[in-house]
């Protein structure tokens, strides 16, 4: 019963210990295993849009250098012959393709229909006339976070009309997480913000990275200002391309909608683009291609500017961007089509609109994009199936660690609980069967000394009845001596050439009276007439006794002992058998274990030690022989010794 429940209660710890822990890790690896190729794919996308953010920041730095190359070089008088002045800066300077000339209020002074105009120039005034002379607006473009970079960080403030935003006119505001701050918006569009400091350029900027940071990492926000900026009249609009950097859950690309720009526009005139500025770039779509406009105001009124030369202004970008092909990623530019500037002859056709990382450029190039392709999008994949197979190997080696360690150390413990059960038992059994002789020959000795039994044969009887106890008293305590000395490898033999058959039969003629006496039957068979072995007489008699003292003590109804002796060629067969309950199957190998008792509790009907078996065994073993359990026929036991023979002696 308490084996039971303490089995039981091993099996528990198992569970809590090994297998618990190990399905819980089960369960974690398997998942971030499956995740694995999502995890390469969005390492991969935040190393090479790395790349990306570095293109995008030479892109637009060669902007401002372009605006401030055609502002320097930008004829600055209206003077007498416009014409020539222009001319020549547009022969000066090849970017500046259709140079224009406007008076302070926005009159045309060159081209006009009636010079001797280039056809470039014709259609420049074809095209820009309504715009440049303020009597038509385009769309103005802005980046959406820096826009409503107030509202995203959290601030108050309403932003200012869409393409006046002015930086002076900002207001300081309350901070406020930007949930509310978006909450606010929502249910009050203008919010009358108190009068502030305006902020300085850093702050400025600060906030304006803050906001495109929050922008681009929370959804929701996102969809909020889109609201927002198309509830007030902005213009958004759909990117050219649609990259695969996103999280691995949407990753699917063929069911994902096309992303909204993160520039919007609203429109404007060119007296509105032009207020409190000096010079600049308008970039406009006609027919659907983007043109960009430098324009410079005039000290003395006026304005003169250009047209820029597309074709120069691509070749100028790609010049810039180094390294566009690698051997694992192709990165070029994406005109406002959505067209690569540069395609390598030998890259095969491929889906330019579905870029692994892609970014838009900025407000001056609206719908350009600088994007990466991967060379072989299949090579990342079998990377990804690498590691994860790699994975699977590891986890599959830690679980067989885990399990066997753990079955390892639970079978330890389950061995040493029982030996220190084994061992508690023993030192009680010991201390019982210690006790038990001593009180009999005690008892037996009093009488006799104080002469309470006039009857010489009881008296007799009692004296046996002492030497017997004494006997079993020996042979416990050289049990044990034996055993301790077997523990530390002190056991010492004195071998000699001995009849074995010869000493089973004095053993059993030195105990038959006895056992008689106490009912039993005791029979003796040599077939083999002396078995000459090599061998320490005193252990090799204990050993004997023990297996002839076991067959006594686990006799119950049937007290019947026969010993043989037989030979099969070079060996002795020595049998002790008994006609008691016998040893049940399951208990078979582990009664010659040190300590083991068939039934170990401390009110078992025969007491022990648990060390007969063992100690006869290894003396057995120690010459060379061992010992078998076998069930006897018609119930009982039989143990056969089996020992080497040396050989008959010569007649
Ligand atoms: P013990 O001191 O308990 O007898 P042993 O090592 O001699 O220790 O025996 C181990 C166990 O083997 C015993 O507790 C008993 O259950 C079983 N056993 C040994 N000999 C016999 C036998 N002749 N008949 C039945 N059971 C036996």
């Amino acid at each position: 019963m308490k084996k039971q429940r303490r089995s039981s209660r091993l099996r528990i710890l198992f569970i809590l210990a090994v297998v618990f822990p190990c399905a819980a890790l089960a369960f974690i690896s398997i998942r971030s295993i499956n995740r694995e190729k999502a995890f390469v794919e969005l390492r991969m996308q935040r190393a090479l849009d790395v790349e990306l953010v570095q293109t995008v920041s030479i892109v637009n730095a060669e902007l401002d250098r372009i605006r401030e190359e055609l502002s320097a070089s930008a004829p600055l008088e209206a003077a007498a012959s416009p014409q020539a002045s222009l001319v020549g800066w547009r022969s000066q300077v090849e970017l500046a393709r259709v140079p224009f000339l406007l008076t302070a209020d926005l009159e045309i002074t060159w081209p006009t229909l009636s010079s001797t105009i280039t056809d470039h120039d014709r259609s420049f005034l074809i095209w820009n006339r309504e715009f440049i002379t303020d009597r038509a607006a385009i769309p103005v473009y802005q980046n959406i976070a820096f826009l409503y970079k107030d509202e995203i960080t959290g601030l108050k403030e309403e932003p200012a009309a869409a393409g006046e935003v002015s930086r002076d006119a900002k207001k300081e505001a309350e901070l406020v997480e930007p949930e509310e701050g978006l909450e606010l918006m929502k249910q009050n569009p203008v919010v009358v913000a108190a009068p502030a400091k305006p902020r300085s350029r850093a702050q400025e900027v600060q906030t304006e990275q803050k906001a495109l940071s929050q922008f681009a990492t929370n959804p929701e926000i996102r969809e909020q200002v889109y609201d927002k900026a198309r509830a007030t009249g902005q213009q958004t609009a759909s990117r050219t391309v649609t990259p695969r950097s996103a999280p691995p859950e949407e990753e699917n690309l063929a069911q994902k909608a096309p992303e909204e720009s993160i520039y919007i526009s609203a429109p404007q005139r060119f007296s509105q683009i032009t207020k409190d500025r000096d010079h600049g770039l308008i970039p406009r779509f006609i027919e659907d291609s983007l043109v960009l406009l430098f324009w410079k105001r005039l000290s003395q009124g006026g304005f003169v500017g250009c047209v820029l030369d597309g074709d120069l202004l691509k070749n100028r970008l790609i010049d810039l961007i180094p390294n566009f092909f690698s051997s694992s990623r192709i990165l070029t530019l994406l005109d406002e089509s959505g067209r690569p500037l540069v395609i390598p002859d030998d890259l095969e056709a491929r889906d330019w609109r579905r870029p692994f990382v892609a970014r838009e450029i900025s407000e001056r190039l609206p719908r350009w994009e600088a994007a990466v392709y991967l060379t072989d999008p299949d090579a990342m994949a079998s990377r990804a199936n690498l590691t994860t197979i790699l994975l699977w190997v590891l986890v599959f080696i830690l679980f067989v660690a885990i399990l066997s360690g753990g079955t390892y150390i639970l079978n330890t413990l389950r061995s040493e609980m029982l030996l220190a059960r084994q061992k508690t038992t023993f030192v009680a059994n010991v201390s019982h069967e210690l006790k038990t002789p001593l009180t009999s020959i005690r008892m037996f000795a009093e009488m006799l000394r104080e002469r309470r039994q006039p009857d010489p044969e009881k008296q007799d009887k009692y004296l046996n009845i002492m030497v017997s106890e004494t006997e079993r008293l020996t042979r416990l305590i050289n049990n044990v001596l034996d055993f301790t000395r077997m523990e530390r490898g002190e056991q010492k033999y004195q071998k000699k050439r001995l009849d074995v058959a010869l000493l089973c039969e004095s053993l059993v003629e030195s105990q038959r009276m006895r056992l008689e006496n106490d009912g039993f039957t005791v029979t003796f068979q040599n077939d083999l007439g002396e078995a000459f072995i090599e061998g320490d007489e005193e252990s090799l008699l204990q050993s004997l006794l023990n297996l002839f003292s076991n067959a006594e003590k686990y006799s119950d109804v049937t007290k019947q002992i026969d010993v043989d002796i037989t030979g099969t060629g070079d060996s002795v067969l020595i049998q002790v058998k008994d006609r008691g309950a016998g040893v049940p199957s399951r208990e078979a190998d582990k009664i010659f274990k040190e300590f083991y008792r068939v039934d170990e509790s401390l009110t078992s009907r025969v007491r022990g030690s648990g060390l007969g078996l063992p100690i006869a065994l290894r003396i057995i073993r120690d010459h060379g022989g061992d010992i078998r359990y076998f069930p006897r026929e018609g119930g009982g036991s039989v143990f056969q010794i089996r020992l080497p023979l040396i050989g008959m002696p010569s007649p």
